[in-house]
């Protein structure tokens, strides 16, 4: 294609790229331009993102799709595979971008940086076994599940499109192959330091930490102590990131530091699931046999990747290692405390409290332990707790919950607002609807068939999960008893 033509394009589907990542040193990532595919059809494409990006959505449907598909690089592109290593499953490995290359990053209009990725664009230097591609099942469901979280206001990598390639995958059996387009704030992960300390010398650690300081950091980026509040930051990103993962519900699945970013967004959704009946236990992944991943533990594991972080750092908290250790402790140790802290105060809200009053967190705490003795369906229960509609689940009718009601309803008038507006902050805080494993799976079977009107309509109600609206009624149904033992897989 000539140049000229390439430039005209660019400029009309409104790609304005830029390459910061690729002056860090070599080390950092390699070099390399996608495999074309045989014959690229979209299946997806996000609009409302598309236009925050500052892309024309006629054009990017159109002649835009070569771009998706990897068929094309635009102009002023320089697509590189990030290195990153990583604990997986508690154990240290080299990885890198296998099967995602980084395009760029689309400057906005208004100066936000995002990295614009292709997740299954060809085989990369770190794709070691792998085939570099991915099915359209598990891109679908990146899609579905990010986009939720986005709009249950929870930080999360986006999902621009899915193309179909044309071309089938290998797994159990052959898939139709698929690229999604991610966006994300950055795909800094803690891996990312993980590898700069483990490969590299304590100049490239400090060349990423600079890096991302500037990134996501302005503001502190020159203090004096920066690495220090580099990490207090992106313990905090994190804490609050999970607080309200927790809060409705969601497992991730697979919290390996690689999939841990340092900006506090979600990031790679493989086995991720919501829960259903509330149980800390709970594990959806059929690799996670010990449930180190468990809902419940998501929140210390969240800890452990950042004393990981934490450790990469060491070097530049101080020159005296003891010093420097001490300092890293101390910074991790306030994990537990702004973590609780967010999650009250999620809490909190979901029981429609303004005020902070002392017994709170046992409200909180008898509520939770009445669903996991009843088996009470999570989401749910706060859901119909918000409608007033006490009826429908086995909860409510046992002594032990009319007991913490009254308990509920007198701390409910502790409250300097009215119960209209105490209803209004449940409503706010209390999904009305979440993907429920069901509906998503569904989505993707007949997706898998060439039918994308479930998933699509699946998306329409997603994008208002606080809204209560009638045609959601539908989508907060349970799933059948038979879907109770729901298993995710990973989705390489
Ligand atoms: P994930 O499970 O998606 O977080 O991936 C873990 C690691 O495996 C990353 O380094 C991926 O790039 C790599 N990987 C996953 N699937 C493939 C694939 N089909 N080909 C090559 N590398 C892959
Ligand atoms: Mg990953």
């Amino acid at each position: 294609m000539k140049k000229e033509w390439i430039e005209m394009k660019k400029i009309n589907i409104g790609w304005n790229f830029d390459n910061s990542y690729i002056h860090l040193p070599e080390k950092f990532y390699s070099k390399q331009g996608p495999t074309p595919v045989s014959s690229p059809e979209l299946v997806i494409l996000n609009k409302s993102l598309s236009k925050s990006l500052g892309l024309d959505i006629d054009i990017l449907q159109n002649s835009g799709i070569g771009i998706l598909a990897g068929n094309e690089v635009p102009e002023g592109t320089t697509p590189i595979a990030q290195a990153y290593a990583g604990h997986q499953f508690g154990h240290f490995t080299m990885l890198g971008d296998g099967r995602a290359l980084l395009l760029g990053e689309q400057i906005t209009s208004d100066g936000r940086r995002f990295d614009i990725q292709l997740k299954g664009a060809g085989r990369t230097p770190y794709s070691r076994g792998g085939d570099g591609r991915a099915a359209l099942g598990p891109m679908l469901r990146e899609y579905i599940i990010s986009e939720a979280l986005h709009y249950l206001n929870i930080p999360t990598t986006r999902s621009l499109a899915v193309i179909t390639t044309g071309q089938r995958v290998i797994r159990e059996r052959a898939l139709p192959g698929a690229i999604l387009t991610r966006v994300a704030s950055s795909h800094i992960r803690v891996g990312t330091f993980q590898y700069a300390a483990a490969y590299g010398s304590m100049k490239d650690v400090q060349l990423l930490a600079e890096y991302t300081l500037q990134r996501h950091f302005p503001d502190i980026a020159f203090h004096e102590k920066r690495f220090t509040l580099l990490l207090r930051e992106v313990i905090k990103k994190q804490a609050q990131l999970i607080a309200k993962w927790q809060l409705v519900g969601f497992i991730h699945g697979v919290m390996n530091t690689d999939n841990m970013t340092i900006s506090g967004e979600s990031i790679d959704f493989g086995p991720c699931a919501f829960m259903d009946a509330y149980y800390p236990g709970t594990v959806f992944s059929s690799i996670d046999t010990a449930g180190r991943y468990a809902y419940g533990n998501q929140p210390q594991i969240a800890a452990w990747n950042l004393a990981r972080f934490a450790e990469t750092l060491l070097p530049l908290l101080h020159e005296n290692e003891d010093k420097a250790l001490n300092i890293a402790n101390e910074e991790i140790s306030n994990f537990k405390t702004i973590y609780a802290y967010h999650w009250l105060n999620g809490m909190r809200a979901k029981l429609g409290f303004f005020n902070e009053e002392e017994e709170d967190e046992s409200i909180v705490t008898e509520l939770l332990n009445i669903m996991e003795k009843y088996k009470a369906d999570y989401t749910n229960t706060f859901r119909n707790l918000t409608l007033g509609k006490l009826e429908g689940m086995d909860i409510f009718s046992t002594a032990e919950f009319l007991d913490w009601k009254e308990k509920w309803d007198i701390r409910r008038k502790k409250e300097n607002k009215s119960k209209e507006e105490s209803n209004q902050l449940m409503r706010e805080n209390n999904p009305a609807i979440i993907p429920r494993n069901h509906r998503v799976e569904e989505a993707l079977e007949a997706a898998e068939k060439g039918n994308f009107s479930i998933m699509e309509k699946l998306l329409d109600v997603l994008d208002h999960p606080y809204e209560y609206s009638p045609q959601q009624e539908e989508f907060s149904m349970l799933p059948p008893a038979s879907a109770c033992s729901y298993r995710t897989f990973c989705g390489t």
